[in-house]
């Protein structure tokens, strides 16, 4: 499914026609701005600017992409790998994020959305296992253990529901939508 190019298309308006250009554009994200090019589509006789979803969408992950460096911000990935080392889905990582949707933590996997850098500094502390403990409690939920330990002395050998090398396990509970 590709959008439609305005390319040469006609601006009944004006009479003129739409062709493929650049603007530079400041995009502020959580608190954050990088300046970035950003393609559009551009009236030769009136100037009128019309951008497609595809260009909105290209910018935006540029500017993703320079804030995450400028601010020195983990990765999609590295948010992603450490989650998993912990044995966490994304709803339960948003939950020790004062209970931010598992949405919002998957489209930061996905490079869609982008923490701020309070929230990049507060997924950092989490790598604390006596940090997460303390957010679980508080968000009123234990910990699942960590992926490849076998629980103490918990006689039931049943389904290990936190197999690690499931794929993606479903997130359970949560799931309220703003
Ligand atoms: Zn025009």
């Amino acid at each position: 499914m590709s959008e439609l190019s305005l390319e040469g298309h006609l601006h009944r308006r004006c009479g003129g026609h739409y062709a493929l250009a650049v603007e530079e554009v400041t995009i502020r994200l959580s608190g954050m701005t990088a300046r970035v090019d950003r393609a559009m589509y551009k009236c030769d006789k009136c100037g009128d600017r019309q951008h497609t979803v595809e260009q909105r969408e290209d910018a935006e992950r540029e500017a993703i992409l320079t804030m995450r460096s400028q601010h020195s911000l983990l990765t999609g990935k590295e948010i992603r790998h450490f989650r998993e080392s912990v044995g966490l889905n994304t709803a339960q990582l948003g939950e020790l994020l004062h209970g931010l949707p598992k949405g919002i933590v998957e489209g930061w996997e996905k490079g869609r959305y982008l923490q701020s850098p309070a929230v990049d500094a507060m997924l950092r502390s989490l790598s604390d296992v006596e940090e997460r403990e303390r957010r679980a409690t508080r968000a009123g939920f234990v910990l699942p253990p960590l992926p490849g330990t076998v629980a103490a002395d918990t006689s039931h050998s049943s389904d290990d529901e936190l197999n690690p090398s499931a794929p993606e396990p479903d997130p359970v509970g949560s799931g309220v939508q703003p």
